[in-house]
């Protein structure tokens, strides 16, 4: 039998425990109030309070751990998702239940928010994955993790190499009155369109489009210095995944890549994820672009998040590798990225030796701003609580908790 003050003391070890663990104190509705552990900033203790949804308060006095604890970082921001779970943003058939599944999905590799991207397509099939996308916006879980679209083509380089996988048969030159169709069919939610500078007419399209606040970026195409320029001039801000949608036989003086890099008003996004670009590659892009203006995108496509093994992929035969990679086996050339972001946080932390704050601003602080994500990409009192718990060793991170406006979406250990 305990007397009444052991069960006092009792009691307030219990309390002091449940608030101390970096466990999640969950209402009935999975609401969270507080979340511990170690702080993505400075890997320091770190207590967030959450009050309807938002940080309300983050306290850096000292609270006692689990003996494992768990980083708190923002959720990833990822602006190029083709697809996932077998779900093709730019395929036929797509639905808003696969909307909602691939998002659900990717709550688990820590993605908060995204962009589905469509790719190079036919008029007709653009015009019908747009309204599909702008439709499941009406779902308050989709919404709250899709602000918006990527447009990637159809309105880039036809020339082989630089077109990447994009289907030569649907490219065209930049058409601004057929764009406002299509972005009318997506509800005016097409934050991005990448696009080709040196393709007729590819000027007034940006310009159109800068006008009209939609991010221009420069991608699958072969630019001279003086377009690449031009373009900037024009208000393009980003590179769509530098180093690659790039013929593999370029000029050494004359190619899209100095250019690009050479101009500070160019941000790049990059896929880290260890096959599409060399870790010389990621160095030099991080050397030159520094970690405010270098965004780590996944470009995933719609096998992403699917078991390794053998899959047909638009009519042809691929192998989806256990190490995040789809290639065809005949040419064991590669078919398409299938590693989330957070592969490439850590890569880029192994490649560079940059820190795990700066990795994982590339994910988060730094597309929000390009964005104008107010609400989101970092953690600071008033921002919407988007928080991810993860473990990170030898630069691989494991994310074991989701977190979207206050409520846990995912929990490794509740699967
Ligand atoms: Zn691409």
């Amino acid at each position: 039998m305990f007397c009444l003050k052991s069960r006092v003391s009792l009691c307030a070890f219990v309390i002091m425990f449940l608030v101390a663990s970096y466990s999640l104190i969950f209402g009935g509705d999975k609401q969270v109030k507080e979340v511990t552990g170690l702080f993505y900033l400075d890997g320091k203790p770190v207590t967030i309070t959450i009050i309807d949804g938002k940080i309300e308060n983050i306290s850096r006095k000292a609270v006692k751990l689990n003996e494992s604890p768990l980083y708190i970082a923002p959720g990833f921001i990822d602006n190029q998702i083709n697809g996932y779970v077998e779900v093709g943003f730019s395929s036929a058939g797509l639905t808003v239940q696969g909307i909602k599944k691939a998002t659900q999905v990717l709550w688990q590799a820590g993605v908060t928010t995204y962009l589905p991207t469509v790719i190079t397509s036919s008029h007709e099939r653009l015009m019908e994955n747009f309204t599909i996308l702008a439709k499941a916006l009406n779902d308050p879980e989709i919404a709250g993790s899709v602000p918006g679209f990527h447009m990637e083509g159809p309105y880039i380089s036809p020339v082989d190499g630089f077109r990447g996988a994009h289907n030569k048969e649907w490219i065209r030159a930049p058409d601004w009155d057929e764009f406002q169709k299509i972005n009318q069919a997506a509800n005016y939610k097409i934050l991005q369109v990448t696009v080709a500078p040196e393709m007729e007419g590819a000027m007034d399209f940006i310009r159109n489009c800068v006008k009209t606040s939609i991010i221009v970026a420069l991608g699958h195409h072969n630019g001279s210095a003086e377009i690449i320029k031009q373009a900037i001039d024009e208000g393009a801000c980003i590179a769509t995944h530098l180093g690659n949608g790039c013929a593999n036989m370029i000029h050494r003086h004359t190619n899209p890549l100095w250019p690009q890099l050479a101009d500070d008003r160019l941000m790049a996004s990059i896929i880290c994820d260890g096959f599409h670009l060399t870790p010389e590659e990621v160095q030099v892009f991080y050397k030159i672009k520094g970690p405010d203006r270098i965004i780590l995108t996944s470009d995933v496509t719609k096998l992403a998040g699917m078991p390794p093994g053998e899959y047909s992929y638009d009519g042809r035969d691929v192998v989806l590798t256990p190490d995040g990679c789809i290639k065809y086996p005949a040419q064991n050339v590669l078919a398409g990225a299938a590693s989330p972001i957070s592969k490439g946080v850590g890569n880029i932390m192994k490649f560079t030796q940059c820190s795990l704050v700066d990795a994982i601003n590339m994910a988060t602080r730094n597309p929000a701003k390009l964005y104008g994500f107010n609400d989101r990409g970092e953690i600071k009192p008033g921002k919407r609580a988007d928080l991810i718990l993860f473990t990170v060793d030898e630069n691989v991170l494991s994310v074991k908790k989701t977190i979207i406006a206050g409520q846990v979406v995912y929990a490794a250990d509740e699967q």
